[in-house]
């Protein structure tokens, strides 16, 4: 009587159908992995913009600046004393920073450079005339910036509106009132 008992077949001895199976799976996986990584990658990366390192200086007067709450600033708008600021003692220039639990670190990155009144007035009129094209969803975030950096002749990494002085400032809603009666041009047609 002979024993029906197949000997296992050692795996350097399968069929090469058995063999390009491995290999598909292998390269189906790597694929997978380099996609994730693709992902990964085209996240944007939080970096440190140069006014973001610390010790925080003033633009004026090169003085350290000093960490505040808002309660120092404002202190008449209780709803703002848990923020905290980057204050120039000398100048009184100062700057908020972006809120802990966010991304964006401890809740002391500061938001630009430290600013004067006539500075802060400035970029509060400028973020006012470029955000509504892409919080009203006229263009998304990133399309926005691209096209506000072009205007400017600035790349995307250096625009950034809590950088800006006064003079670039008005130079935002120059081209933000131009587009926008341009987009109304269009619409007419
Ligand atoms: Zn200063």
């Amino acid at each position: 009587m002979t024993s029906t008992k197949k000997k296992p077949v050692p795996k350097c001895n399968q069929s090469s159908k058995w063999k390009r199976g491995v290999r598909e799976r292998i390269a189906a996986q790597q694929k997978q992995n380099s996609k994730k990584k693709a992902t990964k990658n085209s996240k944007p990366q939080a970096k440190f913009l140069p006014w973001e390192r610390q010790p925080v200086t003033c633009p004026y007067c090169s003085r350290r600046a000093m960490l505040v709450t808002g309660q120092v600033i404002y202190p008449h708008r209780p709803d703002l004393h848990d923020l905290n600021f980057w204050l120039c003692d000398h100048c009184k220039a100062y700057v908020g920073t972006h809120k802990a639990g966010l991304g964006w670190g401890n809740g002391t990155r500061p938001k630009g450079t430290l600013a004067d009144e006539p500075t802060r007035r400035a970029r509060r009129a400028a973020h006012a005339a470029f955000d509504p094209f892409w919080q009203k969803g006229d263009l998304s975030r990133r399309k926005a910036y691209a096209w506000l950096a072009e205007s400017l002749g600035l790349s995307v990494e250096e625009t950034h509106l809590g950088a800006f002085d006064v003079a670039t400032c008005q130079r935002v809603i120059e081209l933000c009132v131009a587009r926008r009666s341009q987009l109304s041009d269009d619409c007419l047609l």
